[in-house]
């Protein structure tokens, strides 16, 4: 017999319930007890959708995050939130979020700040998790009280749990140490306190714990190898079966150690390639569980469940009750239930499955493989229809596209001159002083443009009075810019609610969920558009807006567009073609976009790839194709302009020194980036990397409400100016500024002109 199971579940709730419940927790509003009540409610309906698998996760739940919730459990807190009372729950708060210094009415009434933990990306995922602070002197204590009164809960429930586990080695891997000492120094340290915790489970009657250890799926050097080696053999806990799951990609290199390390099960993904397969069914121990993530926690696709049974259907002969089935990962990452999503196409929503629809997958599987497929004959022919129809969709194959990306030659995406020449035309054209100043894009979206995007969504606002609107808010936008004295301006986008969204639903081949929440760090959760088909731009998507604006000044009007790498990055994708097949098809369109700018007269036009970086593979060894093709990518979208047009590029992560050639690939003529948080730090990198191009390093860090000074702006582009040639460079905030008020806005771009006028030695 096949044993299903699952290795997490969605926590926001389908109505994001916990989103709402927290803040208004934070907000005074609700008690720590109904909190926790709600939380609690949460975790019982979740059990009871995942009731028909024969295990069931119990401990993926998390107020906030679950490698914070780690943290907690090893007794494991940075010294400054362990402020002075407040209780458990305020002490979990003040590490996931901060609390400003002038918070004296919190429970905790502490006067001097707590900075929040350093967040960052889960793996290759958009959810973020709290990085683990470590020291030569860290110490863990185990407390895994919130641990086994959920497993208490479940048992309650009737819930067959199994308990899950971050593993010791990939919390060491996924912490950062403060003071450069090795973090897998504090193994020994470590592991008696899981050891402790795994007996714990033992006393409550738990049989098989789920272990993740997801760095299993990147490159591992010796010594992270033998830190497994070590940890598993420590961690033997009579009573215990440990089932060690690996996830978002394969194990490669890592097969071996992962089959032979001393542990009762292996869950691997094979989602992402099925190679890992034969040589692993060879290597592992005929005892072990093989426990196969065969249905993708990463995507909102139907399986092709009849294709799965065709190559499963041996291995179970084969393994036996040996084989488990699951998710390739948590379904964590994808939305809940698609149930609700009553207003999508019918046609697109019976190509689909989020995370309720994926478990029913599951189940259909392991009945097929149980009771022969017969017992399940009705779902198999319903799931082959549903996926012929989608790949027979006259909506998701367009020959015309398919016909545009057959002409695209590698001509298109070169610049007709190199960069000096092109920049010589350019400051011909645009006759921009030293040290251009510009912005990033968004200028603050304030409640009234909310609102009235809201009511025109919901039909409360005509078409007319939407643009006027708008319009009025292009127009005092342009009108700042010019009162500021700013060299190149922006028409600040107030229309667009998102950077992916705007462009995804002017696009063909893009579908919108109304629920499909998936949680990107506490309570905050993204929509991700369904990139479903052949992408098509019908019409112009900016070009009026741009227009209009640029109507309204003599200064050059910068155009604002969402790059292919971007748009793909961060939404759903279909999985019936490679990506970067999909990402050409994203170019074409933006490349459309950008010539129909140019011909309108824009001459300066921004496209931003905030996600390239986010797309890296998970090993160093897979980086080289995706940089290939994600640059070309861009290249097609904007290389196909005249010289004289300048093309600008925005990227806002802040680590960039190891793909800065790549970049440089990318030929745009000013790229825009985040430096001010690291002091210019980051341009470190251009000691080593001889950058062709200009670069803005962006001098106002917009994360934060300080208003930094004319003199301190003008401190860090000398900082700049040591690594960048002057006339390379621009002087620009990180990122967009929708998220502040004008009120600091106005004062942060006034000083940043100050700081301009005063580098070209003119007196404010
Ligand atoms: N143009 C966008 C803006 O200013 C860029 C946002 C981003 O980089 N995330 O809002
Ligand atoms: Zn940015």
């Amino acid at each position: 017999m096949v044993t299903t199971h699952n290795l997490g579940y969605p926590r926001i709730g389908k109505r994001r319930e916990l989103k709402f419940a927290l803040e208004s927790y934070w907000k005074g509003q609700l008690g720590a007890d109904e909190l926790e009540a709600q939380a609690a409610a949460l975790r019982r309906q979740h059990w009871d959708e995942q009731g028909g698998l024969d295990l069931v996760p119990v401990g993926d739940f998390s107020l906030y995050d679950h490698v914070l919730d780690t943290s907690f459990m090893l007794g494991h807190v940075p010294e400054r939130a362990r402020g002075p009372g407040g209780d458990a729950l305020d002490a979990y708060f003040r590490v996931a979020r901060g609390r400003p210094a002038q918070d004296r009415d919190g429970p905790a009434a502490c006067c001097a700040g707590v900075a929040a933990a350093e967040m960052t990306k889960w793996f290759d995922t958009n959810y973020h998790y709290m990085v683990p602070e470590f020291h030569a002197g860290t110490c863990f204590e185990l407390d895994a009280s919130r641990l086994l009164a959920q497993l208490e809960e479940a048992r309650q429930a009737g819930v067959r749990a199994k308990p899950v586990l971050l593993g010791p080695v990939s919390y060491l891997a996924l912490g950062k140490s403060k003071d450069g000492s090795d973090r897998l120094g504090l193994l020994p340290r470590l592991l008696p306190v899981y050891a402790r915790l795994l007996q714990a489970l033992a006393g409550q009657g738990v049989s098989w714990v789920q272990i993740d250890e997801p760095i299993l799926a990147t490159e591992l050097d010796m010594d992270w190898q033998q830190a497994f080696n070590v940890a598993y053999r420590q961690l033997r806990v009579p009573g215990i079966r440990i089932l060690l799951a690996s996830y978002f990609g394969p194990l490669l290199d890592n097969r071996y150690l992962a089959a032979n390390l001393p542990v009762d099960g292996l869950h691997v993904d094979t989602t992402r390639g099925l190679d890992d397969l034969a040589p692993l069914l060879n290597l592992l121990p005929a005892h072990k569980v093989l426990s196969l993530g065969v249905i993708s926690g990463r995507n909102v696709w139907k399986s092709d469940l009849g294709a799965l049974l065709d190559w499963l259907e041996p291995l179970a002969a084969r393994l036996g009750d040996r084989l488990w089935l699951a998710p390739s990962c948590s379904l964590l990452h994808v939305p809940m239930d698609l149930e609700s999503e009553t207003a999508l196409d019918p046609e697109i929503r019976s190509w689909l499955a989020f995370a309720r629809q994926k478990l029913d997958e599951l189940q259909l599987l392991a009945r097929a493989l149980n009771q022969g497929r017969e017992a399940v004959r009705d779902a198999l022919l319903a799931n082959r229809e549903a996926l012929a129809c989608r790949r027979a969709s006259a909506r998701v194959h367009r020959p015309e596209v398919r016909a545009a990306l057959d002409a695209v030659t590698p001509q298109m995406g070169r610049r007709r001159s190199v960069h000096a020449l092109r920049a010589a035309r350019q400051a011909e054209l645009l006759r921009l002083p030293a040290f251009p100043t510009t912005t990033i894009g968004s200028f603050p979206q304030t409640a009234q443009i909310r609102h009235a995007r809201a009511e025109y969504k919901a039909g409360r606002l005509d078409a007319e009075a939407y643009r006027a609107a708008m319009r009025a808010e292009i127009e005092r936008c342009v009108r700042e810019q010019e009162a500021l004295g700013l060299d190149v301006l922006v028409h600040g986008e107030a229309e667009r609610n998102d950077m992916v969204e705007y462009f995804g639903e002017q696009l063909e081949g893009y579908a919108f969920s109304r629920n499909g929440w998936v949680q990107s760090y506490g309570s905050r959760c993204v929509k991700p558009p369904i990139l479903f088909g052949d992408i098509r731009r019908t019409r112009p998507m900016t070009v009026e807006w741009t227009r209009f604006a640029a109507s309204l000044t003599a200064r050059p009007m910068k155009g604002m567009l969402t790059g292919p790498v971007t748009m793909l990055n961060w939404s759903f994708v279909r999985d019936d073609q490679p990506r970067a097949r999909t990402c050409m098809q994203l170019a074409l369109a933006i490349r459309d976009e950008v010539l129909d700018l140019q011909d309108a007269g824009v001459r300066v036009i921004q496209i931003d790839e905030a996600a390239l970086r986010e797309g890296l593979p998970l090993r160093r060894s897979q980086w080289e194709p995706y940089l290939a093709w994600a640059v070309e990518s861009f290249r097609i979208a904007a290389n196909g302009v005249a010289d004289d047009t300048q093309i600008h590029t925005h990227m806002c992560y802040s680590e960039f020194h190891d793909i800065l050639g790549a970049i440089a690939d990318m030929d745009a003529d000013v790229i825009t980036i985040e430096t001010s948080r690291s002091d210019m730090e980051l341009l470190d990198a251009f000691d080593r990397f001889d950058y062709p191009n200009q670069i803005g390093p962006g001098v106002y860090d917009i994360h934060s409400p300080n208003i930094p000074t004319p003199e301190q702006i003008v401190q860090l582009m000398r900082k700049a100016a040591q690594r960048i040639p002057a006339e390379r460079l621009w002087v620009n905030p990180d990122c967009g500024l929708k998220t502040r008020q004008w009120s600091e806005v106005l004062p942060a771009l006034s000083n940043m002109v100050a700081a301009a006028r005063s580098l070209r030695g003119i007196k404010a």
